[in-house]
């Protein structure tokens, strides 16, 4: 058997032994109606029928067809169906990776109830079983398995991120605290990227009086497994903070600004360790306003009024799953009341900024995810938006390339930073 046949048959196996029950029925239900197309910001922003949502696990359905129906196997046998082969697994990829950021639009607004970006999760670890996934997310795989953070930051680098981030506040952080309220975990996204995070977040979890830690050993709350389908790597990196959790007897675990480890370990985590963990998993958004609402953080109302006209991006993670939604705009209808400007379509309507699911990381994705963001930056310029805030640092840094993309003036903020100004200490 060649190299070719056994990926072929690797994949296969895979895609058979996940074409379970559940998944059939799902396929089954597909009414073809399109609906699923014109929430996909790839189909939208480029018009490409390959970029249909239900068309991404159309290898789902072929995998099915083949070898469960008897309609489909008669049709194998008499060639008006090829055989899945490595073609259709290099196609595919393409289209599950770098079209596709599992931003869940689609199943929110399919009539029949198919949850698509979930399939589109199985096709994922079909084509990760099969050695197809795109070679960068491998790479960052390896790395946090092996050093602890997809870019290979170690245990030394967080500990000197940590040493500066004291250095900035003029006192120590917790660490490792036993009995703390609040674990916070960062990602080496943001610590490299926006390291003042650091710094404004120890200052809000001091001004509200929280008890809470950081541990070296729970340090970053990336999530490669489940960027790229592999369930055994999803659970391995979870348990990294959640074993901590436990040590440490939290009651809750603090994700700062990821989107995708957020709702793994707010809702993946449960099922991959069997049970429900004894502590909540809450997003730092969730978080400040609880603090707001409770009178533990003053901020200065209308901080952030004046010429400017300021947006909020509802990150799909965090806001259309993780149901994040009025926090943030609490705090903006006080910081801001007169600049804060709703994009027409936000919530669990908004578009996806179009780097997430891992597409931002592969380098061959960039000109689609520009095209994706193209909607995005219709969105502000429809509202006449100057400025732009969220809670991602990956939306953070695809709307920063979008805006140089397009030459667009204003300001892309984070909430915490916004938070940590207005704030009175
Ligand atoms: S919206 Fe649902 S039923 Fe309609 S084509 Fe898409 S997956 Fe099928
Ligand atoms: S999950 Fe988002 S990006 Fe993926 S197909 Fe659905 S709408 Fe498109």
């Amino acid at each position: 058997m060649s190299a070719t046949e056994i990926i072929d048959q690797q994949a296969l196996n895979f895609f058979v032994k996940n074409v379970g029950a559940e998944v059939a029925s799902q396929l089954e239900a597909c009414t073809r109606c399109g609906l699923c197309a014109d929430a996909c910001h790839f189909y939208i922003s480029t018009g490409n029928p390959e970029y249909t949502p239900i068309w991404k696990v159309e290898l789902l359905r072929r995998a099915y067809e083949q070898n469960y129906t008897i309609l489909g196997k008669l049709k194998t046998a008499i060639g008006l169906d090829k055989r899945i082969d490595t073609e259709d697994i290099a196609h595919w990829a393409v289209l599950d990776f770098q079209a596709c950021t599992v931003c869940k639009r689609c199943s929110f607004v399919c009539p029949m109830g198919i949850d698509i970006a979930g399939l589109i999760g199985k096709v994922r670890a079909g084509l990760t079983a099969a050695h197809a996934t795109p070679p960068k997310l491998m790479a960052m795989t390896k790395n946090q398995l092996e050093k602890g953070s997809p870019d290979g930051s170690d245990e030394a680098k967080w500990a000197a991120w940590f040493k500066w981030g004291e250095e900035q506040l003029g006192k120590s952080l917790p660490m490792d605290v036993k009995g703390a309220d609040s674990l916070v975990v960062f990602t080496m996204l943001e610590l490299n990227s926006f390291r003042n995070n650091l710094v404004h977040i120890a200052r809000i979890m001091n001004a509200a009086g929280e008890k809470w830690t950081l541990s070296l050993r729970a340090r970053d709350a990336f999530n490669m497994g489940t960027v790229i389908g592999d369930g055994a790597v999803q659970k391995k990196l979870a348990e990294r903070i959640v074993k901590v959790a436990h040590e440490l007897g939290v009651k809750r675990i603090i994700v700062t600004e990821c989107g995708h480890g957020y709702v793994t370990l707010r809702q993946a985590a449960h099922n991959l360790f069997g049970e429900t963990l004894p502590f909540d998993v809450v997003h730092i958004t969730e978080l400040m306003g609880d603090f707001v609402r409770q009178g533990r953080l003053k901020l200065r109302k209308g901080y952030f009024d004046n010429e400017h006209r300021i947006t909020y991006h509802d990150a799909c993670k965090i806001q259309r799953i993780g149901g994040n939604f009025d926090s943030p705009r609490e705090i903006l209808n006080l910081i801001a009341p007169s600049s804060f400007v709703e994009m027409n379509l936000n919530r669990e309507q908004s578009f996806c900024c179009g780097g997430g699911g891992g597409v931002r990381a592969i380098p061959e994705a960039y000109d689609l995810r520009m095209e994706a963001f193209s909607l995005k930056a219709a969105q502000m310029r429809e509202v006449d938006a100057t400025d732009v805030v969220m809670s991602c640092s990956n939306c953070r840094l695809q709307f920063k390339e979008g805006f140089e993309h397009f030459r667009i003036q204003g300001e892309v903020k984070g909430l915490v930073e916004m938070v940590a100004e207005a704030m009175i200490e």
